[in-house]
């Protein structure tokens, strides 16, 4: 599956913002990150959620305590909705709950292309995927997602 016009606005934006760090990329689009405990009622059970407009402010609510490369594969789809997905307003991310529509779809893509995850078929062979995964530092269900 490759979608060349989201590869586009990739290239685009590490063109013009100089850097695919998605910590770096919010600073710039100016959207907020906002971190907070499992329970707190803005997340919903969910692992993230983009809200396009929240008092004037853009701004992604995302989990604690997630691992760095989890956490920047959320973000970096997230912002896939942001830019990609201009008439969605508010999105959940639930690794669990998940579907596959066409628009998760091309946040996943978006994804996957911004943090350049690189898996090596050939330095992987006779690995598990449970491997896998904790050798990237990421669930099983996103890694199985990202390998589609
Ligand atoms: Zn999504």
């Amino acid at each position: 599956m490759e979608y060349v016009w989201i590869d586009n606005i990739i290239d685009g934006l590490i063109d013009i913002y100089g850097t695919n760090n998605i910590y770096d990329l919010y600073d710039y689009l100016d959207i907020s990150i906002k971190k907070l405990p499992m329970s707190n009622v803005l997340l919903h059970g969910n692992e993230a959620f983009y809200n396009r407009n929240f008092f004037d402010t853009e701004v992604v609510f995302i989990r604690e305590n997630l691992t760095v490369e989890y956490e920047q594969f959320i973000l970096a789809h997230e912002l896939g909705h942001a830019i990609l997905h201009t008439n969605m307003i508010t999105s959940a991310f639930n690794i669990n709950l998940l579907n596959l529509d066409k628009m998760e779809r091309q946040a996943n893509y978006f994804a996957l292309k911004l943090v350049n995850l690189n898996i090596d078929e050939i330095i992987f062979e006779g690995f598990t995927i449970e491997q896998i995964a904790k050798s990237f530092n990421l669930p099983v269900k996103c890694l199985k997602l990202l390998l589609g």
